[in-house]
């Protein structure tokens, strides 16, 4: 996927392409899924993400790692601060670029405010601001409200990121799943397969949809904190009781519950093995407490459990074919839905996700007149 000359070959072009990397937080205790150095890498967030780098780096890891400070949790971007440092720190966002450059990481993602929904005049600060940074070697973060995937409010944010030459990595959020509606998944698509240089990362299984229509990479969070950002001035909503045991990704259907209810719900019938290389065929129902040890093990279960499709989607030729094999691989979840739901016994089964009802049915050339074709 070439976009601009060889000589302006950038990081994500170099490096990136294609790639389903790993966001994890650097507060939490490090588990050890495997980081396949050929197709994914570490987006390591937080304050403390520098130190987690260096650390990977001592041991051994080749895979391309990338700092997310993740300004837009604390902070909004306004019209005269659209990037957020320290008060302390002298040199401003440039200063931040070559703090993580000499952390280790490949590429340095800027620390933008959180843009809140229809907030133009914030959005055309971080256009103004970003267009003086270098292009090569920084990644411009759009944290934007799912809002601005409106129709009403997509060719503002089009046009923003298409006045931004640098690699741009869209960060969606909003309140429980944000972009599981139907337009605003297709606007998604339409950014990043009609723009050669956007990313979106700090996302769930969106990941796989972002790379399968044009995405020039992705990244998907290993914990429910980092599948999806919510507004600062926020508290993340939750549709269930927090039983204190972590989320884990159900692979055969596609979503996510917490692993007291997944063992709950197959506690009369054989839950589900995963045969992933963090589980090797161990059961989906051991993750029923709220010790650092399973949390640590849940995370990496849930990035390695979808490692082989990522190969598997990375095997089809870019474009159509892509696409097509996603397409296909949601509509085999969404067709094991009443099959589970029968044999486990549930009253109220499992919930389909809204955005893999829409991957799963979506007709594959929705998009065809903004050059997905
Ligand atoms: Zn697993």
């Amino acid at each position: 996927m070439p976009f601009g000359s060889a000589a302006e070959q950038s990081i994500a072009d170099r490096l990136l392409l294609d790639r389903v990397l790993q966001q994890r937080s650097a507060h939490w205790k490090p588990h050890d899924a495997a980081i396949d150095p050929e197709r994914s890498g570490v987006i390591m967030t937080g304050p403390r993400a520098g130190t987690r780098v260096a650390d990977l780096r001592g041991r051994g890891c080749v895979a391309p790692l990338l700092i997310d400070p993740a300004a837009y949790i604390r902070h909004k971007a306004t019209a005269e601060t659209p990037f957020i440092v320290p008060t302390d720190r002298l040199g401003g966002v440039e200063w931040e670029i070559c703090a993580q450059r000499n952390a280790g990481a490949d590429a340095a993602i800027t620390p933008t405010g959180h843009i809140a929904a229809d907030d133009t005049a914030a959005l055309r600060a971080v256009v103004r601001k970003a267009v003086t940074l270098d292009r090569d070697g920084v990644i411009v973060a759009l944290p934007i409200h799912t809002d601005w995937l409106r129709p009403a409010s997509f060719d503002v944010l089009f046009e923003a990121c298409r006045a931004i030459p640098h690699v741009k990595a869209v960060i969606p959020s909003g309140q429980f799943d944000p972009i599981a509606l139907t337009s605003r998944i297709q606007n998604l698509r339409r950014l990043v397969g009609t723009l050669d240089d956007v990313a979106v990362i700090r996302t769930d299984l969106a990941a796989f949809d972002a790379v399968a229509h044009g995405a020039v990479f992705a990244a998907i969070g290993d914990s429910s904190f980092l599948r999806h950002a919510v507004p600062p001035d926020q508290r993340a909503w939750r549709s269930s009781l927090d039983d204190g045991t972590p989320d884990i990704l159900v692979p055969l259907l596609m979503r996510y519950n917490s692993g007291l209810e997944v063992a709950e719900r197959y506690a009369a019938v054989e839950p589900p093995r995963c045969a992933c290389s963090t589980c090797l065929g161990r059961d989906l129902a051991r993750f029923t407490t709220d010790s650092k040890d399973c949390k640590a093990e849940a995370r990496a279960h849930n990035v390695a459990a979808v490692a082989p499709w990522h190969a598997e989607l990375l095997a089809e030729p870019a474009g159509h074919s892509r696409r097509r094999w996603w397409r296909h691989h949601c509509a085999l979840a969404l067709a094991r839905y009443d099959d589970v739901s029968r044999n486990i016994n549930s009253l109220d089964g499992f919930r389909i996700p809204g955005a893999l009802r829409v991957w799963a049915t979506v007709p594959l050339d929705a998009g065809s007149s903004f050059g997905l074709g």
